[in-house]
C-alpha cells in the first residue's frame, strides 16, 4: 500500500527506500485547486433535483412540436446525468480529501450535464425553425451558467463546455439550414468567448481562495506564535521569580539571606506599624562542629538548626541566615519582653543535640535581642544593638539570651578596639614565645618545655594566651598569631639546641585550634617546624583537630614521627574523649587535661578517673604527662599514680627564652652538684 504520510519536500539527500512512494508535499496552489473543485461540485448540487424536472417539463410542453423519440433520448440523457451528479455530490460529501476519483466523477458529471444542454439543438433539429431557435437558448444559457459554476477549474470548464458546444454545434449543423449552420459556427466562437470569461472569473476566485488560505495559515501561525509568546512570557516570569528568590534567599537553608533579611527589616520599620524585635543568633562553638564533622557535615548541621528555627518561630515572623553561623529572626509586633520569651524558647529548642554521623553532636546558640523603636529606629541601629547583646551573651557563657542595654554598645566598641590592638600587636612583634619547663618529678630533671604565647605590651604589662585567645579567635587572627609565635621561637630553639639540651629534651608545640580548620592535606606540621630538627619537637594535637580527617591526620603525624618527632594527644579527659583514638592515631604520649588535675586531690572520683587513664595509657605502652600541676599534693598524687612527667606552676612558670636558658643552666648545675654530692656520699659510705 502506498505510504501517504506527508514528508518534508526539502529532504533530497537520500533516495527513498525501495517500495515506498514519496508523496509530494501539497503546495498552496494544490490546496487552492482542490478547494475550487469542491466549489464546482457544490455548485452542481442543485442539479440533483433540478435537471430532471426541467427536462421533463420541457419534454411535456414541447411534445407536440418536437420529435417524441428525440425528446425521450434527451430525457434519458438527463436521467443519466442526474445520477452521475448525485454520485459525485455524495462522494465529495463523504470524502473531504480531493483525490483522483473526485476529479473523474466531477468531470464525468460536468460532461454529462454539458451533453444534456448541448443535445437540445439536436432534439429540435427536425422541428420548425422558431422551435429550433428556442432550443438554441438552452446551450447558450447553460454555457454562461457553466462559466460561473466551473469558476477556478479550467479542466472542469473544458469537461463541461467542450461536449456542450460540440453537441450543440452538431445539432445545429444537422438541421441542414445554412442559417443554423452559421449559428453553429457562432456557437464555437461563443464557447471560446466563455473560455476567456471563465479565465477572468477563475482568476479572481482563485485569488480570493488563495487569500483565504493565506489568512487562515496566518491566523494559525499567529495563534501558535501567541501560544509560544505566552509560554515564553511565563518562562520569563518564572526565571525572574527564581532570580529574585535566589537574590534574597540563602541557597543552603532556604531562609532569607543577608540582603533579604535587611530588606525585610527595612520594610517593616518603614511601615511604622507597631514594634519590631530582632533576635541576633550565633551558634556556639560552631568551628568545633566543623572540625568534628567536616565542612559538609557543618553545612548539614546548619541546615538542621535552620529547619528548627523555621519551625519554632510564630506565623508572621521571618528568619534569615545573614552569615556563616549567624541567623536573624525578625518579630513584627513583638516588644522586648515578648521577643525575649521567644528567644528563650529558641535557645531551648536549639540546645537539643543534633544527630549526625552516628553521634549526638552538642548544639547551642547565643541570642542578642533588640527592638524598635526602643533600641533604635533604623535597620543598622537595631542590628548593631542586637549584635552587641549577642556579644554579651557569648561572653556571659553562651547558650543564653541577652537583651540590649545602653552599656553594651560600649562593650562592643571595646571589643572592636581589643581586636584592633591585637592586630597591631601581632604586626609590631609584641606577641612573644614563652617557655614553661616540664619536669621528671622522680628525678627533678628538666625534660622539656612547652611553647606558650604571651602578649608583652609596650607599657610593660603582659597578657597570657588565655586572655587574648578569644579575641584572636573572634577576629580570625589565630593562624597569624601562631605563625608569629613560632617565627620568634625558631632562633631561640636553635640556639638552645646548639648549647646542649638535656638528653631526651623536647619542645612541646600546640597545633593552634585554628590550625585544626586547615586541612591536614596541606600538612600544617611541615610549615610549623620548618628549620627545626623534628627530634627536638613534641607536637600536641587535640581530638577535635584530627577527627574531621582522621586518615590524613594519622598519615601526617606518622610521617612526622618517622622523622624523629613525637606526637602527644592533648587535653585527654576533657569532655568526652574517645579511647579509640589511642589506637587509631600514631601517638607516643597522652597529656591529661589540667581540669582533671585540678581536683585530683579533692575528689576521690576524679582521682580514680585519672588513675584509670594513666593505667590504660601505660598499659598500651604510651607515656603520660600532666599539665597544670599547682601544688605539691597534686604532684605527689600524680607520682603515686605513676605519672612522673609534670608541668605547672608548682615547678616553674612560663618564661622568656633568655630566662629559660638561665633556668636550664641552673637546673643542670644543680643536677650536677647533686650527682657530685651523691658520688661523695657513696665514696664516704664505702670508706666507713
Ligand atoms: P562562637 O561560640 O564564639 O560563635 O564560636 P564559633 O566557633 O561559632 O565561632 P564563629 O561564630 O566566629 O565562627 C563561625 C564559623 O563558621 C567560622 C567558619 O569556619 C564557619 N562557617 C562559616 N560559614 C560556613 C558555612 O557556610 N558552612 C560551614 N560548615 N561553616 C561555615
Ligand atoms: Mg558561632
Amino acid at each position: 500500500m502506498a505510504d501517504t504520510t506527508p514528508r518534508p519536500a526539502a529532504d533530497h539527500t537520500s533516495p527513498p527506500p525501495a517500495g515506498h512512494v514519496v508523496v509530494r508535499e501539497r503546495t498552496l496552489d494544490d490546496r487552492v485547486q482542490d478547494d475550487a473543485l469542491k466549489h464546482v461540485v457544490a455548485n452542481l448540487a442543485p442539479l440533483q433535483v433540478l435537471l430532471l424536472p426541467l427536462s421533463l417539463l420541457v419534454a411535456a410542453v414541447m411534445r407536440n412540436d418536437v420529435s417524441e423519440q428525440r425528446l425521450s433520448i434527451w430525457v434519458a440523457t438527463a436521467i443519466a446525468a442526474t445520477i452521475v451528479v448525485i454520485i459525485t455530490c455524495t462522494w465529495v460529501r463523504s470524502h473531504p480529501v480531493v483525490d483522483r476519483t473526485t476529479h473523474v466523477l466531477a468531470a464525468t458529471a460536468l460532461m454529462s450535464v454539458g451533453a444534456v444542454a448541448g443535445l437540445s439543438t439536436w432534439v429540435a433539429a427536425e422541428s420548425a425553425l422558431d422551435v429550433e431557435m428556442m432550443f438554441t437558448l438552452f446551450p447558450a444559457v447553460s454555457l454562461a451558467v457553466g462559466t460561473i459554476v466551473c469558476a477556478g477549474r479550467r479542466d472542469m470548464f473544458l469537461a463541461y463546455s467542450i461536449p456542450l458546444t460540440a453537441t450543440a454545434a452538431i445539432g445545429l449543423v444537422s438541421t441542414g439550414d445554412t442559417r443554423m449552420q452559421a449559428l453553429a459556427a457562432l456557437y464555437v466562437g461563443y464557447g471560446l468567448t466563455q473560455l476567456a470569461l471563465h479565465h477572468t472569473v477563475s482568476r479572481s476566485l482563485l485569488a480570493s481562495l488563495r487569500l483565504q488560505f493565506t489568512s487562515q495559515a496566518l491566523a494559525v501561525r499567529m495563534a501558535s506564535d501567541q501560544l509560544a509568546l505566552t509560554d515564553a512570557y511565563e518562562q520569563l516570569s518564572e526565571t525572574n521569580a527564581r532570580l529574585a528568590h535566589l537574590a534574597s534567599h540563602d541557597p543552603l537553608t532556604g531562609l532569607l539571606n543577608r540582603r533579604g533579611t535587611l530588606e525585610c527589616i527595612d520594610e517593616l520599620l518603614s511601615n511604622g506599624d507597631g514594634p519590631v524585635a530582632l533576635l541576633f543568633c550565633d551558634l556556639d562553638r560552631f568551628k568545633a562542629v566543623n572540625d568534628l564533622l567536616g565542612h559538609r557535615g557543618g553545612d548539614e548541621f546548619i541546615n538542621v538548626l535552620a529547619d528548627r528555627i523555621a519551625r519554632t518561630i510564630e506565623t508572621g515572623c521571618v528568619a534569615g541566615r545573614i552569615g556563616g553561623d549567624e541567623f536573624v529572626i525578625v518579630l513584627p509586633g513583638h516588644d522586648t519582653a515578648r521577643a525575649a520569651a521567644a528567644a528563650s524558647r529558641l535557645v531551648g529548642v536549639l540546645a537539643q543535640p543534633v544527630h549526625a554521623e552516628g553521634r549526638a553532636v552538642p548544639s547551642s546558640v547565643s541570642i542578642g535581642v533588640a527592638s524598635a523603636p526602643h533600641h533604635g529606629g533604623s535597620t543598622s541601629d537595631l542590628l548593631r544593638n542586637a549584635n552587641a547583646a549577642l556579644y554579651r551573651a557569648k561572653h556571659a557563657g553562651r547558650n543564653r539570651v541577652e537583651l540590649f542595654d545602653g552599656e553594651m554598645h560600649q562593650e562592643l566598641q571595646a571589643m572592636l578596639e581589643s581586636e584592633q590592638a591585637l592586630r597591631r600587636a601581632i604586626d609590631n612583634g609584641e606577641i612573644m614565645p614563652f617557655f614553661q619547663p616540664e619536669i621528671d618529678a622522680a628525678t627533678g630533671r628538666v625534660v622539656g618545655a612547652e611553647l606558650l604565647a604571651r602578649w608583652l605590651r609596650p607599657d610593660g604589662t603582659m597578657a597570657t594566651a588565655n586572655e587574648f585567645i578569644n579575641i584572636a579567635r573572634k577576629a580570625g587572627l589565630l593562624e597569624r598569631l601562631t605563625e608569629r609565635v613560632f617565627a620568634h621561637a625558631r632562633p631561640d630553639i636553635r640556639r638552645l639546641a646548639s648549647f646542649g639540651l638535656p638528653d631526651g629534651f623536647r619542645f612541646r608545640v600546640n597545633l593552634a585550634p585554628s590550625s585544626t580548620d586547615r586541612s591536614w592535606r596541606n600538612n600544617p606540621l611541615d610549615e610549623l617546624i620548618r628549620g627545626i630538627d623534628p627530634s627536638l619537637i613534641t607536637v600536641d594535637v587535640r581530638e577535635s583537630a584530627v577527627v574531621a580527617d582522621l586518615p590524613t591526620a594519622a598519615a601526617t603525624l606518622a610521617a612526622f614521627r618517622a622523622r624523629g618527632g613525637r606526637v602527644c594527644l592533648d587535653d585527654f579527659a576533657r569532655g568526652v574523649s574517645s579511647l579509640s583514638l589511642l589506637r587509631k592515631l600514631p601517638i607516643d604520649e597522652v597529656r591529661v587535661d589540667r581540669h582533671a588535675i585540678d581536683t585530683i586531690t579533692a575528689h576521690p572520683h576524679d582521682r580514680a578517673i585519672v588513675r584509670s587513664i594513666i593505667a590504660v595509657v601505660r598499659e598500651i605502652g604510651l607515656s603520660v604527662t600532666a599539665e597544670g600541676v599547682e601544688t605539691g599534693a597534686q604532684a605527689d598524687a600524680l607520682i603515686a599514680l605513676g605519672c612522673v612527667r609534670q608541668q605547672g606552676h608548682h615547678y616553674a612558670k612560663a618564661m622568656p627564652a633568655e630566662q629559660f636558658e638561665a633556668y636550664l643552666v641552673a637546673r643542670q648545675a644543680e643536677g650536677y652538684a647533686a650527682a657530685q654530692q651523691q658520688n661523695a656520699d657513696w665514696t664516704l659510705d664505702g670508706l666507713s
